[in-house]
């Protein structure tokens, strides 16, 4: 490798994934700071909640990156989760850069550049587990670790100033059950080398001790399993592909077949399968055809364990499925944990299961059905036993998890740290670790297909207007402004009663709206937008009187 040159800097710029658990889109510069070359680790997605209707799938903002789209050497993608690969279909047009996988990533991001047709576009190599990749004056080199979906990789990103090791996500699992164990060899071989800085997991910093194995998780699933009559669900993350290969095992070990329900698990099972996973297993039952089997006889494997509300699970659960009932006397196993923001539409989920005589299993009542996969304090204590950075850098964590990982890492006598936020780029050599810019950043949100900015005109309306209801207002004049019949007044989610009916209420704002054209100048009323700004007003004002409320006033114009 060649030495650096006296203006080289090496810098780490997160844009997505530091402050937030989602989006990751982490970017990596070397060079001097006018002529720097990138790599990018991960371009991921995260989802709206109750705060952005209609709007479901949020990403980074490439913005200040896309200005030096042609100086990313490569877009390395760790693992297949959403977080972590979900944005590729949607921003790689603006970065337009090679990209790397391991083969169950590369499977699943392939449909997804499918999905965005621009498969043919993006050169995407498959690189096997503990490859390497050499991008200008990064040598890459990826370390098999475990997490809760195949191929889970760290980086080691070796540059003439120093070495990185970018973990993405992980734990410490001595029985996986599928693919092979963390090497912690690789690790510690890395640490011996010189590691400058590691750029790692925060999920669980609160967490004392281990996240737990598969294997235990496989022990508990088949006892519980195994002692059910009646149909049986099991609920779990799709991309968890050992937790399905547990479920489907446990299925047949007690004489069921097993039923896949719901989009993600076939394609998940197919991804599975492209790398050889699943051997042995019987044929999974069509859904169109599982009730034709005994009670005892099935399980299916759903989706929507977060209460999705169009996936599987809700509509199982709602009565609207097509094919698949649940009743008195079946049970539903949630093998998956609640992520923060989903507690609400869990719990009406699994009223509304219960509600139709479905007994339900969770992890509270039932430990050991579901583990988690990223490291708690004790494997974080141990990573950075093997690794010995000289800086921590945390990130995959809200703003409480870097600063507690911060000082876990000080206790650890790491002698650097720094926990920049989205935009923040870290000098990390020469020199001490030091935060010496800030750069654009911020989510853009896919809102009916369309990428916007984060809190768009059309957006701010929306929740506006599904709070605070909505007027519609014409107004038909003549020529010269002069109001040529009744002006009409419709009202969408605004309530009246026997007192004061809606109508009364509509009657009324149209008599307000009619004062308030007539007020205007003749100059005024010869303007569209000047008729439409003063009816805004005054029924804005009226609205107020009458439900103590600002409706969004839409007002149409007609010249007749
Ligand atoms: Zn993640
Ligand atoms: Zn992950």
């Amino acid at each position: 490798m060649k030495p650096p040159r006296p203006d080289d800097e090496l810098v780490f710029l997160p844009l997505g994934g530091s402050n937030e658990i989602g989006m990751n889109f982490n970017l990596y510069g070397f060079g001097p700071p006018d002529r720097r070359k990138w790599i990018v680790v991960d371009l991921g997605v995260t989802f709206g909640d109750q705060s952005t209707p209609g709007v479901e799938v949020i990403m980074p903002d490439p913005t200040f990156i896309e200005e030096y789209a042609d100086d990313i050497l490569g877009i390395v993608l760790t693992h297949a989760h959403e977080d972590h690969i979900g944005a590729v279909g949607w921003l790689w047009p603006r970065l337009k850069a090679p990209c790397y996988a391991t083969p169950f990533t590369a499977f699943l991001l392939r449909e997804k550049l499918r999905d965005a047709g621009i498969l043919d576009d993006v050169p995407l190599t498959e690189v096997p587990l503990s490859g390497r990749i050499t991008l200008g004056p990064f040598e890459l080199e990826l370390i098999t670790l475990t997490h809760s979906i195949p191929e889970p990789n760290g980086v080691a990103i070796r540059t003439p100033l120093g070495v990185i090791l970018h973990t993405g996500d992980w734990k410490i699992d001595p029985d996986p059950l599928l693919g092979a164990v963390t090497d912690q060899e690789a690790i510690r071989s890395l640490g011996d080398e010189g590691v400058l800085a590691m750029i790692c997991d925060s999920t669980n910093v609160f967490v004392d001790g281990y996240a737990g194995s598969e294997a235990d998780v496989r022990v508990a699933l088949n006892a519980l399993i195994g002692s059910l009559q009646g149909k049986v669900a099991v609920a779990c993350f799709a991309s968890n592909v050992a937790r399905m290969d547990t479920a489907i095992r446990a299925a047949e070990a007690c004489g069921r077949r097993v039923c896949l329900v719901g989009r993600s698990m076939h394609r998940m099972a197919a991804a599975a399968k492209s790398v050889g996973l699943f051997q042995g297993v019987k044929p999974f039952v069509p859904d169109t055809e599982a009730r034709h089997y005994d009670d005892n006889e099935i399980l299916y494997l759903c989706t929507g364990s977060q209460g999705e509300p169009r996936a599987a699970l809700a509509r199982i659960a709602d009565g609207t499925h097509p094919h698949v009932r649940l009743g008195a006397g079946d049970h539903c196993i949630f093998s998956s944990r609640v992520i923060p923001g989903n507690d609400i539409p869990i719990r009406n989920l699994q009223n509304a299961l219960s509600d139709r005589g479905v007994r339900l299993y969770t992890d509270r009542d039932h430990p050991g059905i579901h583990v988690s996969g990223h490291p708690c304090r004790e494997e974080l204590k141990e990573m950075y036993q093997w690794a010995r950075p000289r800086i921590a850098v945390p990130t995959h964590g809200e703003r409480r998890h870097l600063q507690e990982h911060v000082a876990l890492a000080r206790d650890l006598q790491i002698p650097e740290q720094v926990a920049p936020r989205n935009g923040d780029m870290v000098r990390l050599a020469p020199g001490p670790a030091v935060i010496i810019d800030e750069v654009k950043s911020g989510r853009l949100f896919l809102d009916g297909g369309v990428l916007t900015p984060e809190n768009s005109e059309p957006l701010r309306e929306r929740r506006h207007a599904a709070a605070n209801g909505m007027l519609i207002v014409a107004v038909a004049v003549d020529g010269k402004g002069r109001i040529v019949c009744d002006i009409t007044v419709r009202a969408v989610g605004l309530p009246g009663d026997d007192d004061y009916t809606l109508a009364e209420a509509l009657h009324d704002l149209s008599k307000d709206a009619e004062i308030a054209v007539k007020r205007l100048g003749n100059e005024a009323r010869d303007d569209d937008h000047e008729i439409s700004q003063a009816v805004g007003r005054a029924l804005k004002r009226s609205a107020q009187r009458i439900w103590d409320r600002r409706p969004v006033v839409e007002t149409v114009v007609l010249r007749v």
